[in-house]
């Protein structure tokens, strides 16, 4: 079997006779299965995880269609935001945002759209070979005029209802980039790092407050307040200390550099000194606040009055550091907070440009990166004496999930939507959400919507969403546009493209006071673009009725709503889209008060490589799909995902699984076929009887329903994996018992009857079993199923068209099997379980004492006195384990005694099975006659001579002799030792 091969021709029938198309059009007037497909972006190649979401979004879709709905498949594309500018920026070699203000963001946005399809053709290429089927003709693109107006439509529906704002705050930041992150985007791309973590000494200016109880002699030592930060970086940008009001503070003596000094730090981390200290006095937090200290570098143009105290911060821990801590309200959320929250006014101060580099004029560090700027003060902390220790300090850090960069916290003017006032509605969302694997649906994300933040919706970049926000240049009066329309008028003027910078150029006046209304220059973040897809995707509401001005009256909403595909019956992606897609989609929902906009969603697992690592270019142990699907087929690639664990753990990706997946499951499929096709009878009626059968033929029926009930069962629950081993392990039992078992009835039946009833059932089963397998494998089901219907008869039907529609020209356009619960016979598969059991065991045995299972034996014991009546099960038994009889007693015993008539009778066995051997090695088909000449002893020529006429029957032999010399040319021959005797066998064709 070559399943690449095979795929290759089923995709080109697929193409020719359009199969997708038509099994759409077969469902078009039935009930609708809406599905969303998460737009990918088209500017990197397809990865081996991009197959693994396919895979588990078609097997749904097909089963779906199948099962009589019709499932609308729209491709879509992600095209915005910072894949596509990275992109952009290599390609015209540049790497800053002043960069691409220099060459003009005309320029720039030209190549970003040029490069948002760069690998579109091997995308589609991909979607079809792995056979995912989906629109790709009628995809929807995130960057279209429509796509856009939809999303400004939903944002004015959020500003309407108070949930969009500006405000300054300290947000996540990638320096590189020149943007903030919204906290989804920063949840991707956290990385364990070893970073410096200082302590170090602030300088108490005026220790008058704290003098009682201290003895005269340590008065005149030097007090410091011991801090302790692993960003040093933002020193320069330090207006405050804050301490825990609640929490003890000592002051202790020691000795540092042949100095004494006096250090402050709370009594619960004085596990951080490690040397030799004295206690000498204890004081609350409470009576630290005000006091202030010598700022370690001085603000120009700040008075020391209003900066540089002891402040309050019930935030402080006592986990890690010393109970003080260092505020820079520029740079941390926290100090920001507190900040804002003192009576008197601290400065804010920005020490850190927008590329990330130190304002320092004067200082070694200025315009050093804030990364690189760490060791410069660190050491100049240590050449002033200030240092109190330097520490490694492992943690989980932030970098851009697109650049790389590590990101910081600074203090910028963003416009943020109010998620957290509709948290409770998300949360109660989610509740109506299925979630594969379910622990999701409480753990990872619910735990991530019950800390959800605000979403940091504007980027300061280039080529994405512009925020429909215009604002007057001299009122500061804001609108925001909801549709093309809306602008036009407005402006007086044709809107042709809503992008940068063309956007930016069209004005109006502001209806207030006169003035001139702008766009702000922010984009919006694309994470927006792709949660949006519900709606934009079908460019809502425009596409639906005449909407000139939308309003958010939400009875008109409503009504609009129910001609839109809302919400998704099923949604799938990775386990990482808790924090992006899945997120992005509820939130806009939410937003819009509609609810929930998927019911159940599959979350993967990622791919690892064999050894548990994640995939990189750096390790080089990228897998890439084609290799995988043109080794072993898409088939393999895709049955192995479904197998290989639950769906929602990490897939250990391993060659040595798929090779043997492709080896055992695929190939003994495949043979369970030939043997079928090179055996059974032809002509074949399309309704085979199925009564009145012999018990193995009524045990494998009952095996079909059963499997065929669990499977509808389990995908019900869009449990994929469960279905996907059930026919696994069935093929198994099919291969392996079923056909094993009824070899002799196809090969040597004992009457015509016999092998048409085993023709009839095995090509029902067959048959039936494409049908099941169809969504999982849809290339060897549907080969298999193209050459089980050529022999279908077809006298049964009047018509081609009557034949065509009892059996479609594709295993797609059928129906999936409905179980028959009065097939299911529960006693007849138990009992079938028990002489599998039974064979099992005494095979076993057999293996033990080393007798081959060609050598005959006289009898196996049983104790399962249950059997007795049913002879057929016997029969099974005594074939399988190839003995004369079977009896009862109470423990399974094989009798071993082998007498010389068992003895002569292996031999034979053996004979049959070289012969069998040498026909299969000289490329014989099962009904060729040949022509056997042989030479040996007397002891086995007599035994061959005595079998003579059972060996010729066994092996297709119409003519076998003894001859001492060997003159001629054989077809095959072969000479082995039998009993320790030699013998020499040569056959040929008639
Ligand atoms: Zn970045
Ligand atoms: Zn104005």
């Amino acid at each position: 079997m070559n399943l690449p091969k095979i795929e290759q021709k089923i995709l080109r029938f697929w193409q020719r006779e359009k199969i997708f198309q038509k099994s759409l059009e077969n469902r078009k007037k039935c009930s609708k299965f809406v599905f969303y497909e998460g737009p990918p972006y088209a500017n990197g190649k397809p990865g081996i995880h991009h197959l693994l979401a396919r895979a588990f979004k078609d097997i749904i879709l097909r089963y779906k269609t199948m099962r009589g709905f019709y499932v609308e498949r729209k491709a879509g594309w992600d095209t915005h935001g910072l894949p596509t500018e990275m992109e952009a920026e290599k390609k015209l070699g540049i790497n800053t945002k002043k960069d691409i203000e220099k060459i003009g963001i005309d320029k720039f946005i030209k190549t970003c759209r040029e490069s948002v399809f760069t690998y579109k053709k091997e995308w589609e290429n991909f979607t079809k070979r792995i056979g995912y089927w989906i629109d790709l003709e009628n995809s929807y693109i995130t960057c279209s005029n429509e796509y856009i107006e939809s999303v400004w439509w939903i944002l004015k529906q959020i500003w309407e209802r108070g949930l969009l704002y500006q405000d300054y705050k300290v947000v996540p930041y990638c320096p590189r980039c020149g943007t903030s992150l919204s906290s989804h985007e920063v949840a991707q791309g956290y990385k364990k790092v070893a970073e410096p973590a200082i302590f170090l000494k602030f300088k108490v200016k005026d220790v008058k407050g704290l003098e009682a109880d201290i003895e005269q002699k340590d008065l005149k030592i030097p007090t410091y307040f011991l801090v302790w930060t692993t960003t040093p970086w933002t020193l320069p940008g330090n207006v405050a200390l804050a301490v825990n009001p609640n929490f003890s503070y000592v002051i202790i003596k020691l000795r540092v550099e042949n100095n004494d000094e006096k250090l402050i730090l709370a009594k619960e981390r004085l596990g951080v000194i490690d040397q030799k200290y004295q206690t000498i006095k204890e004081i609350n937090g409470r009576d630290l606040l005000g006091l202030e200290y010598e700022p370690i570098y001085r603000a120009s143009g700040v008075s020391d009055k209003s900066v540089y105290k002891v402040i309050d911060g019930d935030f402080v821990s006592s986990d890690e550091g010393t109970g003080i801590v260092h505020i820079a309200p520029a740079f941390g959320e926290e100090d920001m907070k507190v900040i804002k929250a003192q009576d008197s006014s601290f400065p804010i101060l920005l020490t850190v440009d927008g590329s990330g580099k130190m304002r320092a004029p004067g200082y070694k560090w200025n315009n050093m990166f804030v990364k690189d700027a760490d060791n410069e003060i660190v050491a100049d902390l240590k050449y002033r004496n200030l240092l109190y220790k330097k520490e490694i300090y492992h943690h989980d850090y932030p970098f851009c999930w697109r650049c790389d960069t590590p990101l910081i916290y600074y203090a910028k003017t963003s416009w943020f939507i109010k998620i957290t006032s509709v948290k409770k509605q998300l949360i109660s969302n989610n509740k109506k959400i299925n979630w594969i694997p379910d622990y999701l649906k409480y753990g990872r994300f619910g735990e991530w919507l019950r800390d959800v933040k605000d979403w940091n919706l504007s980027r300061e970049r280039f080529w994405g969403t512009p925020l429909p926000v215009w604002q007057c240049q001299k009122c500061n009066n804001i609108i925001v546009i909801g549709s093309i329309n809306e602008l036009e008028e407005l402006s007086n003027k044709k809107v042709k493209d809503l992008h940068r910078p063309y956007i930016d150029r069209i004005t109006f006046r502001c209806n207030k006071c006169g003035g001139v209304m702008k766009r702000v220059d922010e984009v919006i973040d694309c994470w927006f673009d792709s949660g949006s897809m519900p709606f934009a995707q079908a460019h809502f509401p425009f596409a639906f009725a005449r909407v000139q001005r939308p309003k958010s009256k939400a009875q008109n909403l409503e009504k609009l709503i129910k001609k839109l595909n809302f919400p998704a019956d099923f949604i799938c992606e990775g386990i990482d889209q808790t924090r992006g897609w899945f997120y992005t989609l509820l939130a806009v929902s939410t937003l819009l008060d509609l609810g929930p906009c998927y019911k159940n969603v599959i979350s993967h697992g990622i791919v690892l490589d064999a050894n548990g690592q994640k995939m990189s270019k750096s390790r080089g142990n990228i897998i890439i799909p084609e290799e995988i699907i043109e080794k072993y087929g898409a088939d393999t690639a895709r049955f192995y995902f479904y197998t290989i664990n639950s769906v929602g753990e990490p897939k250990r990706f391993d060659f040595k699984d798929i090779e043997d997946l492709y080896r055992r499951f695929f190939a003994t499929l495949w043979n369970t076929y030939i043997f079928f096709s090179t055996y059974a009878e032809k002509d074949i009626s399309p309704k085979p009887r199925i009564q009145n059968l012999c018990l193995l033929d009524k045990w494998i029926i009952s095996r079909l329903h059963n499997l065929n009930y669990k499977v509808i069962r389990n995908l019900e629950k869009y449990d994929v994996v469960s279905s996907a081993r059930l026919i696994k392990e069935f093929i198994e039992e099919l291969s392996n018992w079923y056909v094993r078992r009824s070899r002799r009835k196809f090969q040597k039946p004992n009457s015509k009857k016999e092998k048409n009833q085993a023709s009839q059932t095995l090509y029902y089963v067959l048959l039936n079993l494409t049908k099941l397998l169809a969504p999982f494998c849809p290339f060897i089901s549907e080969q298999l199923y193209r050459d089980l219907t050529k022999i279908t008869s077809r006298s049964s039907f009047a018509t081609i068209a009557e034949f065509r529609l009892a059996i479609p020209e594709s295993v797609h356009l059928c129906d999936y099997p409905k179980p028959d619960k009065r097939l299911i016979n529960p006693r007849l598969e138990k009992q079938m379980r028990e002489v599998r059991e039974i064979t099992k065991q005494a095979l076993a045995q057999r293996a033990k004492i080393g007798i081959k299972v060609r050598q005959p034996l006289n009898e196996l014991r049983i104790k399962n006195h249950e059997l007795r009546r049913e002879k057929e099960l016997l029969e099974l038994i005594k074939e399988e384990v190839n003995v004369k009889k079977v009896s009862f007693g109470n423990k399974l015993m094989l009798d071993t005694k082998i007498t010389p008539e068992l003895k002569e009778e292996g031999i034979v066995r053996e004979i049959i099975r070289q012969i069998q051997q040498m026909r299969k090695d000289g490329g014989l088909n099962p009904r060729q006659k040949i022509y056997l000449r042989y030479s040996g002893k007397e002891f086995i020529s007599s035994i061959i001579e005595k079998w003579k006429e059972f060996i010729k029957q066994e092996t297709n032999i119409f003519k076998l002799e003894q001859a001492s010399k060997r003159r001629e040319r054989f077809l095959a021959e072969k000479e082995f030792s039998i009993e320790k005797e030699n013998l020499w066998i040569g056959i040929k064709k008639r």
